[in-house]
């Protein structure tokens, strides 16, 4: 079935992919002088003559800006076919092969069928078509027939001229006069019936091109400029084409020129222009009440993030709101919604009169869609509302927030009790208070409803049932989190684990006396560059190894907002792959997993076996170590997730990547309260899940000495340098500037002779395979501080070792 579908669009494939996206427009134009401008080439209107016509680089028509003189267009397959559109399916593929030759891209050698060609054509013609219609439309609204039309888009509708030419906003005359235009570029009569736009519902309207994701018309949106349209027609209307638009929302072509993964969602036409045209270019329209199927395809297709949707209330109400939302979650992208513009404004309305500041202004304040619905749910409560009504609309909340799912559940469980608080005027804290109560109720009832059923079968063992209700029971005290009583069994427990704490898994290091507990933050400290990932990978490594040693399914969060979980995996990856034998080196494995063929280009490439078995040693560790790239998250956001980790189970170990990338909550002040502030936050989480957190945190360059980098300098070998190198080992004042010292238990430093010898160097050439790797305890309240150990790094794969002969 698939493949009948492709074989039909065959040559439309071939096309798209491999000839319109390398041929060169200024070859196809040559005969019209093109100047290069950048996007765009500047070329002479093959029928006016003026220097007034242009082409974009990736665009498929030349247009001339002589807009109510000439205004003329013809596209890449007319004007390789003498000026005019292909009539047949012959003269259409003899103009694919001069396409082709002028991109350099050779024909498919087996012949297209007739039907397939045709096909291709037809999509041709209809393009051309439509663009003739646009440069028609232009032509008479710059006309003097136009301008009560132009008065109306600029008083009414807010648009400036040039927003109006940009958009290609026309007015569609009569059917006749249409005609005419669209017969003078030399369209055929048939063609013309067969795009089916030639219909007098479109006569005196407002026209817009709508456009598909690479900006080529498909069809139009017409609209009755006023508020009544004259009897027997609409007020807007569409081109009868439903398939081939509703797969595009409006504008998305421009959202995508800009790369945009977080898109807004609007339903007026308009509503879009006018907010793209004032700078707010991740606005696109569904043009409907709501977002169709097609339209949530190509999203994405296209890999779309998250919508945030500002619907009307007036259009299509509830139903379209939910509808759009459902099809979106279906589609994995992530959904919010805007609150309702006060006093049935609508996005145009609202940036015409309030400007662009308070469009963005609005959608900031949008919600999780989770979130919204749990806040519809309360109704139209307020602090002042009566004790009845606030306390029914918060039971509603809590049941809500009991059937939340997924990854994100605890964060939009916070969100929701915070909106909830300041919707009842219940503090925050009680509404957590009870939330939990209304959770263990839940599940009290559960238990005992479940009991009662049992209990009435006569066959049922009535101690084992008790027991079993204790049981389950009891399991909700553990929830509580309620500080314990004291108990010398539970403390000697800790008391064991307590003071040794986990060993690094580097001998050199160990013997310094670093340990890291659970209720301990631990810095690790270096230059930018200096190999604190580096280091922070390998201890996740050790800790695996050693929990599986000890039998242990305790589980690992890699916090990072510095590199993507799939880089983190490679880096995994090669280290485990110089245990396995042969190494692979990071960029070794990314471009071999992207494509396996690359080894046949190389003959010293590292074998396959070690890397499976890398592959192989990670996947026993799958569902045990969790890589999170949030760049954007709070540290609130950081502990919320980890204390959601830990209700499935222990949490061996939290690894930040690093202090300063972690995203300022919008309360602090200053970088140095910030860094207090963090540091404080993961002290605190180590504590309520009981694990360290180990975090990175950045020094500045400028703490290598300058008489150090100017000996450096001199050195003519990295061996010599060592003795110098060693003299910009990291010291505890380096990190008193931002203060992140001061909440942290154990601070380590790394000195990484490789890296300062090429910034003082600047001769990379010489740096051996293995290099020192000094690891010092800058801050250590149970062992010596300042004392140092040497490890090893092996450069290529980041790895960091206790010997430097041992290395694969
Ligand atoms: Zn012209």
């Amino acid at each position: 079935m698939k493949q009948d579908v492709y074989g039909k669009n065959e040559l439309i494939e071939f096309l798209d992919r491999k000839v319109f996206p390398v041929l060169d427009r200024a070859t196809v134009f040559k005969d019209l002088e093109p100047n290069d401008k950048g996007f765009y080439y500047n070329v002479r209107c093959p029928r006016c003559n003026f220097r007034d016509a242009s082409v974009y680089k990736s665009g498929y028509v030349l247009k001339c800006y002589r807009i109510n003189k000439c205004g003329h267009t013809v596209s890449l397959v007319g004007y390789v076919n003498k000026g005019s559109t292909p009539k047949t399916s012959e003269e259409f593929l003899e103009t694919v092969k001069r396409l082709a030759q002028a991109a350099g891209v050779s024909m498919p050698r087996k012949p297209f069928r007739e039907d397939v060609v045709e096909r291709a054509r037809r999509r041709e013609s209809r393009h051309a078509i439509l663009e003739s219609v646009i440069a028609d439309g232009q032509r008479r609204l710059w006309s003097p027939q136009g301008e009560a039309m132009r008065n109306y888009l600029r008083d009414a509708r807010g648009f400036s001229d040039d927003e109006i030419q940009d958009f290609q906003l026309g007015l569609f005359g009569k059917v006749a006069e249409v005609r005419q235009s669209l017969q003078e570029d030399a369209h055929a009569s048939e063609d013309i019936d067969n795009v089916g736009l030639l219909d007098k519902s479109f006569e005196d309207h407002i026209i817009v091109p709508w456009a598909d994701e690479h900006g080529r018309p498909v069809t139009f949106y017409a609209r009755w400029p006023g508020e009544s349209p004259p009897k027997g027609t609409t007020k807007s209307t569409g081109l009868a084409t439903p398939d081939a638009a509703r797969a595009f929302p409006l504008c998305f072509n421009l959202s995508l020129r800009h790369r945009h993964k977080d898109l807004v969602l609007v339903q007026g036409v308009f509503d879009a222009f006018i907010l793209q045209a004032r700078g707010d270019t991740r606005v696109v329209a569904s043009g409907e009440e709501e977002l169709s199927r097609p339209q949530v395809e190509t999203l994405k297709r296209h890999k779309v993030r998250s919508v945030t949707l500002c619907f009307e209330s007036g259009r299509g109400g509830d139903t379209a709101l939910f509808e759009s939302l459902n099809r979106l979650s279906d589609a994995g992208i992530m959904t919010y919604v805007a609150p309702s513009l006060p006093n049935h404004l609508d996005p145009e309305r609202l940036v015409v009169e309030s400007g662009i500041g308070a469009w963005k202004q609005h959608l900031s304040r949008s919600v999780s869609s989770s979130v919204y619905c749990g806040l519809r749910m309360m109704g139209d409560v307020s602090p002042e509302s009566g004790e009845i009504q606030r306390r029914q609309a918060i039971e509603k909340v809590l049941d809500y927030t009991g059937s939340l799912r997924g990854e994100w559940a605890i964060l939009e469980r916070e969100d929701l009790l915070r909106s909830a608080a300041e919707r009842t005027g219940y503090a925050y804290e009680h509404l957590v208070d009870l939330a939990t109560q209304h959770g263990v109720r839940r599940h009290v009832d559960k238990v005992l409803r479940d009991a009662l059923l049992k209990l009435s079968r006569p066959e049922i063992d009535v101690l084992k049932l008790a027991h079993k209700v204790s049981v389950d029971l009891s399991a909700v005290q553990v929830r509580q989190e309620a500080p314990l009583a004291l108990s010398v069994e539970r403390l000697d427990r800790e008391s064991a684990e307590g003071p040794t704490g986990s060993r690094s898994g580097w001998r050199a290091l160990d013997t310094l006396d670093i340990r890291f507990k659970p209720g301990e933050l631990s810095l690790v400290a270096a230059r930018p560059g200096h190999g604190k990932t580096a280091f922070l990978i390998g201890l996740l490594a050790n800790w695996m190894r050693m929990s599986d040693d000890a039998g242990r399914d305790d589980s690992f969060i890699f916090y990072t907002a510095a590199e993507p979980e799939v880089r983190i995996y490679h880096r995994l990856l090669s280290i485990l792959s110089v245990e396995a034998g042969d190494g692979w080196s990071v960029g070794e494995i990314a471009s071999y997993l992207r494509d396996p063929s690359v080894r046949e280009l190389k003959s010293e490439w590292p074998d396959p076996k070690s890397l499976s078995a890398a592959k192989e040693r990670l996947r026993s560790w799958e569902g045990r170590i969790q890589i999170v790239y949030r760049p954007a998250w709070t540290v609130d956001e950081i502990a919320a997730y980890a204390r959601m980790l830990k209700e499935k189970g222990p949490i061996g170990g939290i690894f930040v990547d690093f202090l300063q990338r972690i995203a300022p909550s919008s309360n602090a002040g200053g970088q140095e309260k910030e860094m207090v502030a963090i540091s404080r936050r993961l002290k605190s989480l180590s504590s309520e899940v009981y694990a360290p957190v180990v975090a990175g945190t950045e020094i500045a360059y400028d703490t290598v000495p300058a008489d150090v980098r100017t000996k450096v300098g001199r050195t003519e070998r990295f061996k010599d340098s060592i003795n110098i190198i060693r003299g910009a080992r990291p010291v505890l004042a380096n990190l008193r500037e931002d203060g992140s010292d001061q909440e942290a238990d154990f601070v380590l430093g790394l000195l990484n002779y490789a890296a300062d010898y090429r910034v003082g160097a600047e001769k990379s050439h010489d740096v051996p395979d293995t290099t020192l790797f000094e690891v010092g305890a800058l801050k250590n309240p149970f062992g010596a501080a300042g004392s140092w150990a040497s490890l090893y790094l092996i450069g290529k794969y980041l790895l960091i070792r206790d010997n430097a002969d041992d290395a694969g």
